[in-house]
């Protein structure tokens, strides 16, 4: 798309009411990569306009989870920039200013009716058949009579006038849009000239901060037509916007609270690699040319195309995502994965560094989140806790079962603690279990040494806990049969 990249500036704007989660981790991404690939200026503002649910923590969370997923800004509470404050709450005078603009030009007003008299009105009107909306009816208060109302301490609202007329809006995935503003009432925009709202706030920033393209989620679709009305109050630039598809089950339905509420922050806790999170997120309603799945961050913010964002619901499998997570494990360098590996495991496995890099390159394979390995791999660091029941391979007796590991455990003994190697077992011990049976010897074995149903094979296990510990284990199964 050919875009004027010197005017691109798009703007993430959470307010800053829960922690950073998937939703809008997808919106900081998208528009994010909408300037890696457009150019331009990407800026973060935090709208806690709502005193009371705004938390300077969950601000603080949502700088931790962009910085952790490096979705980097150019402008910014903690970074300052030419166009601030970017936190709305440091912006009152500047919104005040609009709104006695607002009310010199006619085009606001004060309403003073109660919660009760605007329910009886809503109520009046569904019963006629008609749409609720507000009647207008302190539109006629005069100047005067407000005024004196607000100095006796009246609490009223500020009202901004909906012109009876058609909004219009260019949407750039679902092309023009229009609603009838008639079917809003005059729109509440602010509760007093200290405390403006929402749609009012996000106009005056929006057109402050010369934000060029608006990207959010698809839940806004029904607030953008009211702002704007109010950009067009003040005759500003209408930016672009891009309405992102909403965030469904597999079977597109509404996504469980379970998944919607996770922050980000558990999912790092949970041992997700930030670039499997990037490369999950980006496919929440967008995808590469090919269909590819995996994608690097490089290779995202190359590809990324606004035209290949849908319109209908995006699919959140968090099966995927764990497939997309073990993929990046897979990939990565050893030393690195170790590194990683040392915040998810007990104190104690930390201590031998050799026992813990073999651990992890034979668990490699099978870690699907950090985690995991923490409970994959125990046995390497203690000594495994589990019924006789697994050590019987298929319907084999237990008596069998005992006579063949007291067979190895004399057979591995005669192996020299030099010698105790993959590549001895091979040639020692896979000759006797050719005789005895292969899962009728090594199942079992493998079992005492693991106490798990599934693991690496014994001979790997072996070769990393050493030649004592392996004997010790196979006694030990073989008082428990
Ligand atoms: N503060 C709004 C929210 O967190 C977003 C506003 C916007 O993107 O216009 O949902």
């Amino acid at each position: 798309m050919a875009m004027d990249n010197k005017n691109i500036r798009v703007r993430f704007a959470p307010s800053p009411t829960g922690a950073l989660h998937i939703g809008n981790t997808r919106t900081a991404l998208f528009n994010w990569l909408f300037i890696k690939n457009y150019g331009g200026k990407f800026i973060l503002r935090i709208e806690d306009t709502d005193k009371e649910r705004s938390k300077p923590e969950f601000e603080k969370d949502i700088i931790d989870g962009l910085k952790w997923l490096g979705l980097d800004y150019d402008e910014g509470p903690d970074i300052s920039g030419n166009y601030g404050p970017y936190r709305q709450s440091e912006r009152t005078d500047i919104y005040k200013n609009y709104l006695k603009k607002l009310f010199d030009e006619n085009k606001a007003y004060y309403c003073f009716c109660t919660k009760e008299e605007l329910e009886a009105e809503r109520q009046a009107m569904m019963s006629r058949g008609l749409a609720p909306k507000y009647s207008g009816k302190c539109r006629n208060l005069s100047k005067e009579e407000s005024e004196n109302k607000i100095q006796k301490g009246d609490k009223g609202v500020i009202r901004f006038k909906v012109l009876n007329k058609e909004v219009e809006f260019n949407d750039l995935i679902r092309g023009k849009i229009k609603f009838d503003a008639n079917l809003f009432g005059d729109i509440v925009i602010a509760k007093n000239l200290k405390e403006p709202l929402y749609n009012f706030v996000v106009a005056i920033d929006d057109h402050e901060m010369k934000i060029s393209h608006i990207i959010r989620g698809e839940d806004h679709l029904s607030n953008t037509p009211k702002q704007v009305l109010i950009q067009e109050a003040f005759d500003f630039n209408v930016p672009k916007y891009i309405h992102l598809p909403l965030i469904l089950t597999t079977e597109r339905k509404k996504l469980s609270k379970r998944y919607l509420d996770v922050s980000l922050k558990d999912y790092k806790n949970d041992g997700y690699l930030p670039e499997a999170m990037l490369n999950f997120i980006a496919l929440l309603g967008w995808h590469p040319k090919e269909d590819r799945e995996i994608l690097s961050r490089e290779e995202l913010m190359k590809e990324f195309d606004i035209k290949r964002i849908q319109k209908s619901g995006a699919a959140f499998d968090i099966n995927k995502l764990d497939w997309l997570n073990s993929q990046y494990i897979k990939k990565m360098d050893t030393n690195e994965l170790i590194e990683k590996i040392k915040n998810f495991i007990p104190d104690n496995w930390n201590k031998n560094d050799n026992l813990l890099a073999e651990a992890i390159s034979l668990e490699k394979e099978r870690i699907k989140k950090l985690t995991d390995f923490k409970e994959l791999a125990d046995f390497f660091f203690e000594l495994p806790e589990y019924n006789f029941e697994i050590l019987i391979w298929k319907n084999v007796g237990n008596e069998k079962i005992k006579n063949n590991l007291k067979i190895l455990l004399g057979e591995i003994g005669k192996i020299q603690n030099n010698e105790f190697s993959k590549e001895n077992f091979e040639k020692n011990i896979m000759p006797l279990a050719k005789t005895f049976g292969v899962g009728e010897l090594l199942w079992p074995l493998r079992a005492a040494l693991s106490g798990k149903k599934a693991s690496p094979g014994p001979f790997e296990i072996m070769e990393v806990i050493g030649k004592a510990e392996s004997l010790k284990r196979i006694d030990i199964a073989i008082k428990k049969l």
